[in-house]
């Protein structure tokens, strides 16, 4: 091979490989470019040992000649990889530093939970403690304990969810007291907020689950009036200054006497209203003083200890004081409504 074919092929394949590289859009491309040229097996390389056929004089021009086609292949092989690297950190998503972060929506109480921790606050101060128990229970604690009657009809499966093996979803917060009276001495000074189950056909008013808030205190010499005047601070503390309360003779198993406990109406204030069926007041709880055969089911000498009871529905105060008259959206979890909480 001649000089001057040499010089041409070099030229041809350096002017070939630039041309690629300036047209490449991967790393792959640039890498072909390279192992086809500069590479082990590549034009330039093959090219070489043409170099020792040819005369000496002529040598030196063809070193020359090659160094300049590696070192332009080379050059164009960097100035590739820079632009693609360019390209790529252009296309990324740009990162506004000044774009306020994103905010992520914070969980919060359910009113229902809210209104339990109202109620065992305002309890807590008057010095009762908060207890809990399990919401599966055996019907002596349920009922028995309770001095619920045997034909009482609540105990009937058409009213409870009984399970196969006898024991049932407790119907009241109640067995919570027995067992808060059989596990300590008195006095006692409880309430137990908590979920009871009930088989009812659910609507604007009743659900198969529901929540309750019993409250218990026993010691000695307790009476109808130390009921009232806690009943009374109660409803004062968490309707208002202005709530009255009133009594009216009731029945319950659990207590006797036992009454009906109103409040004058949170709405018109005890003036009429469609809330209050124009009465004026709101069935708000059952209370009564606690019956002396509960008081002996639970190891306690009745002519030594007195107490009172009280209990009542938590969904109603919360409807009350929300102005909320459906309580199936409490359980419906619609964002929409519980943000407003
Ligand atoms: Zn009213």
């Amino acid at each position: 091979m001649m000089l001057e074919e040499l010089l041409q092929q070099l030229q041809a394949i350096s002017s070939d490989a630039v041309a690629s590289l300036n047209a490449a859009d991967s790393d792959a491309a640039i890498e072909a470019v390279k192992n086809r040229t500069l590479g082990r097996s590549g034009a330039i390389t093959a090219l070489s040992p043409q170099m020792g056929q040819l005369p000496k004089e002529d040598k030196r021009a063809a070193g020359l000649a090659f160094n300049e086609a590696k070192t332009a292949i080379q050059k164009a092989l960097n100035d590739a990889k820079a632009k693609l690297a360019a390209s790529e950190a252009a296309s990324a998503p740009a990162v506004d530093v000044t774009l306020p972060g994103r905010a992520w929506p914070i969980g919060r109480k359910h009113p229902i939970s809210q209104t339990i921790d109202e109620c065992c606050d305002i309890f807590r101060r008057m010095g009762f403690i908060a207890v809990s128990g399990p919401e599966l229970e055996t019907v002596w604690y349920n009922f028995d304990a309770l001095n619920a009657p045997l034909n009482h009809p609540s105990r009937d499966p058409q009213d409870t969810f009984y399970l196969p093996d006898g024991r049932l979803l407790r119907t009241q917060t109640s067995p919570v007291q027995i067992r808060t009276m059989l596990g300590n001495k008195p006095p006692v000074r409880i309430v137990s907020p908590g979920r009871c189950y009930r088989r009812d056909t659910p609507d604007a008013t009743h659900g198969v689950h529901f929540h309750q808030l019993e409250g218990l205190y026993i010691d000695k010499n307790v009476s109808m009036a130390d009921l009232r005047s806690t009943i009374l601070k109660f409803a004062t503390e968490f309707f208002g200054p202005d709530v009255r309360i009133r009594m009216r003779p009731s029945f319950f198993p659990f207590t006797e006497p036992s009454v009906e406990c109103d409040f004058s109406c949170v709405c018109c204030g005890g003036k009429g209203c469609r809330v209050c069926k124009n009465s004026g007041w709101l069935e708000i709880m059952g209370a009564g003083m606690v019956n002396p055969a509960v008081l002996r089911n639970a190891g306690y000498d009745p002519e030594e200890l007195q107490g009172f009871a009280f209990g009542f529905g938590l969904e109603r105060l919360t409807m009350l004081k929300h102005r909320i008259n459906d309580l199936r959206i409490f359980s419906d979890n619609d964002l929409r409504f519980l943000k407003q909480f």
